[in-house]
């Protein structure tokens, strides 16, 4: 089964380098702040693209 990408928004700092790299996954939300709108919307190396250079390291694979 394909995992799912989460976004700790606690700790977004709004840099959008996520949404710039998988706009097919991620966006901002109204206030600004990374949310995951299709899981499953792009291949996992490209969500592990994201994950490895979100520079407060607030994207994770959920449990
Ligand atoms: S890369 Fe990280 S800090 Fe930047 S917008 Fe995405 S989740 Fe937020």
């Amino acid at each position: 089964m394909a995992r799912n990408p989460v976004v700790d928004q606690e700790a977004c700092i709004s840099c959008n380098l996520c949404v710039d790299l998988v706009p097919e996954v991620f966006r901002l939300n109204a206030d600004g702040l990374a949310e995951v709108y299709a899981a499953n919307g792009a291949p996992e190396e490209k969500i592990q693209d994201a994950i490895d250079n979100c520079p407060v390291n607030c994207i994770a694979w959920e449990d």
